[in-house]
Formats: structure tokens, C-alpha cells, sequence
């Protein structure tokens, strides 16, 4: 069995995984979301203060497991810097006492293995990525081969709901409340722009209709948000926000064909994107594959679920080499 540790953003999570059959056998976690939630985003500080009480509490749960460890792994990149390293220091210390070899799992393949917990793998797959900090495309030949395929050049799809929400007091996270908000809101009502549609490339961007939505609530704080004017926000935002991926991803399928077609991540929970894809994919006669609900936002079942892989291949590091890294550039 495999024990994997993630602690990349707001969530602390251990969950054991058979090597052999892939089962979990074991796995919880503990969300940071309430205490976040006051200050309208992630506080990394208090994020890294949470893991470290909490990270020791799931991890006594495990005790009895440890006697059928083969190796330890951890998400080290990409994340917050000071809530990986609580992951890490746990994962170097297991690997230290119980003299267990040491697996660095990257976080976003990861979410695209969160498709594979206890389910058949899906090669080969395109795979739309849209979580906390990433909006990105990426192609899956097998294991090994996964190339990505465009990104954002600066917010994400995700990260947009959050700002969106804090501009209008609703909360942490965002989208879940935006979602909401805008389920009873007139989409047609603010002519929000549908960013880079000009533009030819495959990319995102979501920092241009986040100002667009900031500058049209300073039009209308001067007498306060009202109830209806926070829900048509929402939705007229939401429109553009799903109708930019919509864009891009049709571009990308002119001149590319899939059999597959994937959504990872906590934002793939948004109904209007997920409305939109399934349509797209029924047209071009792509399967949708989705991964269950509760294993869209960090957990470390999928972080296990990598490490199975890198197991089989003996893809180790050692607590010398491990670093964290809040960014990646490949996968
Ligand atoms: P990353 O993996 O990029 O570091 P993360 O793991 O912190 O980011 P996730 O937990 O995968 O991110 O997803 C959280 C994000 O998903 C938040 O930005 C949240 O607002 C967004 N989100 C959750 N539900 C929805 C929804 N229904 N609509 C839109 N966004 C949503
Ligand atoms: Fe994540």
C-alpha cells in the first residue's frame, strides 16, 4: 500500500491505496473552507497553520496501515509554498521512521487521475483542467505522454468566481455562490466582454472580465448592490466566463479530433460549463468523462492514485531531492 499526503491549498488530506488492485482503502479529509471564507480567499499563513494540526490527526487514523506500507508520497508542486512544505516535512519524516521510499506526486496530474480512483483509465484523453488556479487543456497518450496544450495568461476560470464573489461580499469559495446567484439572475442583463475572442491562439484569460465585473458594480455600489443586481452579476458574468472556454475549445477541435473528452478539477462542478461540454461532445461524438463530485477539489486519493503509477515504475525521489514549487511548467 501506498500512503499519499496533499496539502497544496486549503485542503489537508491522507488516503492509503492498494498497489496491486489501485483500491483506496483509506482516505479523509479535512477542508479549510469556513476559516478562509471570512477573509474572502486563501490565507497561506493560516492554510499552513490548519495543516499542521490537522495533517497529524488524520495521519494517527493510519497507524494500524503502516506495518503494509511499501511508500510514502506527497504533492509537492505546484501549490502554495508554506502549506506543501507541512506535506512534504510529514512525508520525509514517514519516510525517515518506517524506511520507506519517497514518491513527489505533481498536483495537476493529480486532478486529471481523479478520473481513474477506482475506475477504468481513459487513454488517450483530452483533458479540460479547470480548479482554483489552472485553466488548462492537456493531451493524455498514456501515463507517461501528457503534453500541455494551452493555459491561462493570468486568472483562472475558477479563481475569476472567487474574485468575483469578494467583490460582492459573498464569500470563500466563490463559484459555488456565483453559481447560485446566478441560477435566479438575468444573464442578459450586463453585455460582459468574452475575453481573447479575437484572438487566434488557444490561451485564456480571465483578468480582463473580472475588471469589466469590478467596474460595473462600482456603476452600481453608489446606492448598494441589490439582491437582484448581485444575480444578474452573476450570471451575465458566468455566461462569458463558460462562453470564453466554449470559444476556445471549439477552435481547438477544428482542426483536432478526440475520442475522449475529460473536465477535472473543483470548477468542473459549474452545471453551465458542464452543460455546455456535454452538448459540444454530443455533437462531435466525444465520450464525457467526469470525475466524481467529491473528488474534484484536492484530496489525496488522487495524489494516490498517481503515486500507484510511479510506484509501478520506480519513479522515487529522496528526502535530499524533494523540493515544492509553486509553479510547473510540464507535466
Ligand atoms: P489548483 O489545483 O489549481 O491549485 P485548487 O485545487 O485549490 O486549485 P480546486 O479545489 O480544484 O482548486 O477548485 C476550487 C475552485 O473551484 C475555486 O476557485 C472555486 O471557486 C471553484 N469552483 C467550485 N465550484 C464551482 C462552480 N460550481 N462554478 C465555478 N467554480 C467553482
Ligand atoms: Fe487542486
Amino acid at each position: 500500500m501506498i500512503l499519499s499526503i496533499e496539502s497544496s491549498c486549503d485542503d489537508s488530506s491522507i488516503a492509503i491505496t492498494e498497489i496491486e488492485t489501485k483500491k483506496l482503502i483509506y482516505h479523509k479529509k479535512i477542508s479549510q473552507e469556513l476559516q478562509h471564507s471570512m477573509y474572502g480567499g486563501v490565507v497561506p499563513e493560516l492554510a499552513a497553520r490548519l495543516h499542521a494540526e490537522a495533517l497529524p490527526k488524520i495521519l494517527e487514523e493510519c497507524k494500524d496501515y503502516f506495518p503494509k506500507l511499501k511508500a510514502i508520497a506527497v504533492t509537492n508542486a505546484p501549490g502554495l509554498s508554506v502549506t506543501l512544505m507541512e506535506g512534504v516535512t510529514m512525508a520525509k519524516a514517514l519516510s525517515l521512521a518506517l524506511d520507506l521510499p519517497l514518491i513527489a506526486v505533481n498536483h495537476l496530474k493529480g486532478h486529471i487521475y481523479s478520473l481513474f480512483i477506482e475506475k477504468e483509465e481513459i487513454f488517450p484523453c483530452t483533458i479540460l483542467l479547470v480548479s482554483g488556479g489552472h485553466t488548462q487543456i492537456i493531451e493524455a497518450k498514456n501515463h507517461e505522454n501528457m503534453r500541455l496544450l494551452a493555459t491561462t495568461l493570468d486568472d483562472s476560470f475558477g479563481e475569476s468566481f472567487d474574485k468575483v464573489a469578494k467583490m460582492m461580499g459573498l464569500g470563500y469559495p466563490g463559484g459555488p455562490i456565483v453559481q447560485e446567484k446566478g441560477l435566479k439572475g438575468d444573464e442578459n442583463r450586463f453585455d460582459f466582454p468574452v475575453p481573447l475572442r479575437q484572438s487566434p491562439n488557444i490561451e485564456f484569460s480571465y483578468s480582463g472580465l473580472k475588471n469589466a465585473v469590478r467596474m460595473q458594480i462600482e456603476k452600481l455600489g453608489e446606492n448598494g448592490l441589490t439582491e437582484q443586481d448581485i444575480c444578474d452579476i452573476a450570471a451575465s458574468f458566468e455566461k462569458s466566463a463558460v462562453a470564453h472556454i466554449m470559444q476556445k475549445i471549439k477552435k481547438l477541435f477544428k482542426t483536432k479530433n478526440a475520442k475522449n473528452f475529460a473536465i477535472v478539477g473543483g470548477a468542473s462542478a459549474n452545471i453551465r460549463l458542464r452543460t455546455a461540454i456535454e452538448e459540444f461532445c454530443k455533437q462531435k461524438g466525444m465520450k464525457l468523462y467526469l470525475s466524481e463530485l467529491k473528488y474534484c477539489s484536492d484530496n489525496a486519493a488522487m495524489i494516490g492514485r498517481v503515486a500507484v503509477e510511479q510506484y509501478k515504475r520506480a519513479d522515487f525521489t529522496t528526502i535530499d531531492d524533494i523540493d515544492v514549487k509553486t509553479r510547473i511548467k510540464e507535466f
